[in-house]
């Protein structure tokens, strides 16, 4: 989601006067740093990047802060840092030509209605698109901080959804990865009127533009996967074959304490029937160990999920308390060290799982979607169910799906040959 809020930004920017973007700080006018705030970490590297940028900046140049981090932190930013010259919370990224000339400027409430999100056009990769479909978010996970920086949740109209990936597909784009935090929560919070349309009957309007061949999404809930949902994605053919089904925890005390929704349970039951009903699937999971009160029991659940699904892909996190978050406030706060060693142990075993699938691969053929162009003369693209391949090529393959056999498997990615 950040990656496309700085694509908004550039495009937002653009609007005003062409800017041109630079990996070479010394020549920078502006700096936009675009922040993360669901764990503490990235908010303390903000400070010290701050601090970086300060010394090697031009003469002049700007610095900016956007995202979560300048919606939860706001003013205190330019008091902590004065260099700073604005700051813009996550849901004003359509405030940025207006900000930018304003010294310590601060824009972070969290309205929405439709015409704050029309922005230009720019896109990093022209072959793939991100679409948001939706912002913000209407759970309340205890953990979380994103429901107080990115606000309420809200579906984008369906048109304007349609259009957004017309347009790319014209320019090129023949996959796109729809955007929200609860995806399969569309539909349901429009800010003005317009025909209902639930996440699955978007899905189906989607996969009915001409020249669009791949339908990507990120993030579903576990809790509104009902099986007619399940169903698309697994008999819609432009659906890629790769889930993400963030589980948390396995322990169904916890998910309570963390209030998902859902229990171990129904968890499992829905990852058995995307086995059930699309085999080839890949499922990617988030987990976050060490949450307030999680015994060793409930950590051997969560264990015991990861056993039973095999998860393709997993990200996992120890808990992070976050202000704002119900969570923080909760007694028995789990010791550092415990942390640690169960994170270490989730992610020694999920490694041994990651390299029996991979080594399965060997000889396999995937379709797969050139779509970058990597040094040494060599293509990257993914396959369907979301593998990353390298495969021997220039620039000819860039857009092309194709038919390629696994020559050689590594734990994060596969070296194939076009068939
Ligand atoms: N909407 C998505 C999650 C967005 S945040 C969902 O519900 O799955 C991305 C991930 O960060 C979460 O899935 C969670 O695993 C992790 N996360 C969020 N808050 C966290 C915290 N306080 N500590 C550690 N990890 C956290
Ligand atoms: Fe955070 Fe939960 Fe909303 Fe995901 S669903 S963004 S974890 S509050």
């Amino acid at each position: 989601m950040n990656v496309r809020d700085s694509e908004h930004m550039i495009a937002e920017l653009n609007k005003k006067e062409p800017y041109e973007l630079t990996q070479n700080l010394s020549e920078a006018d502006l700096i936009i740093i675009n922040t993360c705030s669901v764990r503490e970490k990235p908010v303390s590297k903000l400070f010290s990047e701050i601090g970086v940028f300060r010394k090697h900046k031009k003469d002049g140049a700007k610095i900016g802060v956007t995202g979560c981090t300048a919606s939860h932190l706001g003013r205190d930013i330019i008091k902590r840092a004065p260099v700073v010259d604005f700051v813009l919370g996550a849901r004003n990224v359509s405030k940025l030509p207006n900000v930018i000339d304003k010294k310590h400027a601060v824009e972070i409430d969290l309205d929405y209605d439709d015409s704050t999100y029309s922005f230009g056009e720019y896109r990093t990769n022209p072959l793939k698109a991100m679409v948001n479909i939706s912002m913000g978010c209407d759970k309340s996970c205890t953990y979380c901080i994103v429901p107080a920086t990115r606000g309420e949740e809200v579906s984008i109209p369906t048109d304007l959804i349609i259009n957004e990936i017309e347009k790319a597909v014209n320019s090129g784009a023949k996959e796109v990865m729809l955007l929200g935090q609860n995806v399969n929560n569309y539909g349901k919070y429009f800010s003005s009127d317009q025909e209902k349309c639930n996440f699955t009957q978007l899905l189906r309007k989607v996969s009915q533009i001409d020249g669009l061949e791949r339908i990507r999404f990120t993030s579903p809930h576990p809790l509104h996967m009902d099986d007619e949902f399940l169903e698309e994605f697994a008999y819609n053919p432009k659906i890629c074959k790769q889930i993400h089904i963030p589980l948390q925890s396995g322990s169904s005390k916890i998910l309570k304490e963390m209030k998902r929704g859902y229990t171990k349970e129904w968890f499992l039951n829905r990852c058995a029937k995307v086995r059930e009903l699309c085999p080839e699937a890949t499922i990617s999971t988030d987990i976050i160990v060490g949450f307030p009160n999680e015994s060793d029991e409930d950590f051997e659940d969560t264990m015991d999920v990861l056993e039973q699904v095999r998860f393709e892909q997993l990200f996992s996190f120890k808990y992070s308390p976050r202000p704002l978050t119900q969570a923080a406030t909760y007694e028995n706060q789990i010791p550092n060290d415990v942390a640690s060693a169960r994170l270490t142990r989730l992610q020694k075993r999920h490694t041994q799982i990651v390299d029996e699938i991979m080594n399965s691969q060997m000889g396999k053929i995937h379709k797969v979607y050139f779509d970058e162009l990597k040094s040494g003369g060599k293509v990257s693209g993914r396959s369907d169910d979301g593998k990353l391949f390298f495969v021997k090529g220039s620039e000819e393959l860039l857009g092309q799906i194709l038919p390629v056999r696994v020559t050689k498997v590594s734990r994060g990615a596969l070296d194939g040959e076009v068939v």
